[in-house]
């Protein structure tokens, strides 16, 4: 069984990989959308289809990305794992599957609900 300082040492590479791969991709994207789309396009045309899809990838890459930099930046104070809700530990289990998690399965689950009765805004943690 690796330690728990292994696995958080591994999901550091996985982020990191993340990081990496995201800002690639962000730059892609935005690089397609310095192209102008022409004045005239009417909607419904292909290339205005194609840029919204590329503006929603790009703004739900971001969001993704600033996940990924909040856990590095855990990582690095020595806080990762550690939910940020309870202060209890963040079992390796769920580390290893979601790397970018700040909070444990409890405080998930507890925090969806006030998300779904309007009780608390939607925050960076995405919801799964
Ligand atoms: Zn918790």
């Amino acid at each position: 069984m690796p330690t728990r300082q292994q696995i958080i040492d591994r999901e550091r590479h996985k982020l990191l990989d993340e990081q990496k791969r995201i800002g690639g991709e962000l730059e892609r994207l935005r690089e397609s959308l310095k192209v102008e789309v022409d004045v005239d396009a009417e909607e419904g045309d292909p290339d205005l289809i194609e840029r919204e899809k590329n503006v929603a990838l790009v703004s739900q890459l971001e969001g993704k990305q600033a996940r990924v930099q909040m856990a590095l930046r855990s990582i690095a104070k020595g806080k990762y794992g550690i939910c940020e809700r309870c202060n209890k530990e963040i079992p390796t289990e769920r580390l290893e599957v979601r790397p970018d998690t700040t909070l444990c399965v409890q405080c998930q689950v507890e925090v969806e609900k006030l998300i779904k009765r309007g009780l608390m805004p939607r925050t960076p943690q995405e919801i799964q």
